[in-house]
């Protein structure tokens, strides 16, 4: 049966696959809701949205952006409080930085009602699947790519936007060794390093394989020019703690704008930890673990909200970093965001979104 809701065109499952999901066991990314969202724009102008039964999608091989790579995406979560209502964090952060990939890669502007309209219908009708407990969210990946049929090389005149959800679990992992990468570079200025496109995640999968033959299971990057200062940490950005203080490095358009960066910061100056937002040097992290004045580097981003590494490795040396514990800096950051998300302290922020 097919309704209009906010102009959006509904097709609801016969067959509901909830039964099949047990919030008990998440493996990430592998299963996902009943529901997607659907919209067309085609030749500037942007079609009925609908949301249909999750499903395959069939295209054409002359498919544009499987070609030159006009893709883009975001990453967010949804929560569950107490009172069985579903939560989104800062969605209006997710929309902007997505338009502003959009018009690195040269794509269309997507209109606000139908990407934060869509998340939010979406997540009525698969409200079930919205797992409660402590880390449990439902992951929201909004994305958008070229679906011009024509293989020359200019934009693409027509795009598909869409919506899936995934149920994300818990994150068991231990802290990560990472790397600091000297020779391949993420992003360089000019370049595309503060969109969500595709293609930045493809170029880093090759120099993470090679750091991972080397036991690290994470990188992190360094700057193009003199691999000197450092960058981000995966697809997460990266904070140092240095004589109690938060230092990191201060966004660029080398940097991805990180929500959750910006988050934790203004958490950190609301509970009096002072914060520096400028540029980091690897020889000032690295002596600084050595003399012990910096005593936590950690990666921060939806995902995994803070992941505090165990061990720097740079030069064929490893600098190992304290194990976290209940004062660690990252520790209470953590506890405050999971606590403010997921409505168990007041938000005096307002960045919870009330579905
Ligand atoms: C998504 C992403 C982040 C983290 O951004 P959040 O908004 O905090 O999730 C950081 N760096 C890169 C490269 C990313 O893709």
């Amino acid at each position: 049966m097919a309704t209009e809701t906010l102009n959006i065109k509904v097709t609801k499952t016969k067959e509901s696959k909830i039964s099949q999901f047990d919030p008990n066991n998440i493996s990430f990314g592998t299963v996902f809701t009943d529901h997607m969202l659907v919209a067309d724009c085609i030749n500037g102008e942007w079609q009925t949205p609908e949301i249909v039964p999750y499903g395959e999608i069939a295209y054409n091989p002359a498919l544009a952006s499987l070609h030159y790579g006009q893709s883009i995406f975001e990453g967010m979560k949804a929560f569950k409080n107490e009172a069985d209502e579903v939560l989104m964090f800062r969605p209006l952060e997710n929309f902007k930085r997505f338009n502003i990939s959009a018009e690195r890669m040269c794509m269309a502007q997507v209109p606000e009602e139908i990407f934060i309209n869509g998340l939010e219908e979406l997540l009525k009708i698969d409200a079930a699947w919205v797992p409660k407990g402590e880390e449990n969210s439902l992951y929201l990946r909004p994305f958008m790519f070229a679906s011009d049929v024509y293989l020359g090389v200019r934009p693409s005149q027509n795009y598909r936007f869409m919506i899936i959800m995934s149920p994300a679990g818990q994150y068991y992992a231990t802290p990560p060794k990472v790397k600091v990468e000297t020779e391949f570079i993420r992003s360089a200025e000019g370049g595309v390093g503060y969109a969500k496109c595709a293609g930045n995640y493809a170029a880093s999968l090759y120099p993470a394989k090679l750091a991972a033959e080397q036991g690290y299971t994470q990188l992190l990057w360094t700057d193009a020019k003199e691999h000197k200062y450092f960058e981000e940490s995966g697809t997460m950005n990266v904070m140092f703690v240095k004589e109690g203080k938060i230092v990191t490095p201060k966004v660029s358009t080398t940097i991805l704008k990180g929500i959750t960066r910006d988050t934790l910061l203004q958490l950190a100056q609301s509970m009096g930890i002072e914060i520096e937002e400028r540029q980091v040097s690897v020889a000032e992290i690295i002596e600084g673990i050595t003399a012990g004045t910096v005593s936590e580097v950690f990666g921060v981003g939806t995902a995994v909200v803070v992941s505090p590494f165990a061990a720097i490795g740079f030069e064929g040396t490893d600098y190992k970093l304290a194990e976290i514990n209940e004062n660690s800096v990252s520790n209470k950051l953590k506890k405050a965001l999971n606590d403010i998300r997921t409505g168990k302290i007041a938000d005096t922020f307002g960045w919870v979104w009330k579905v």
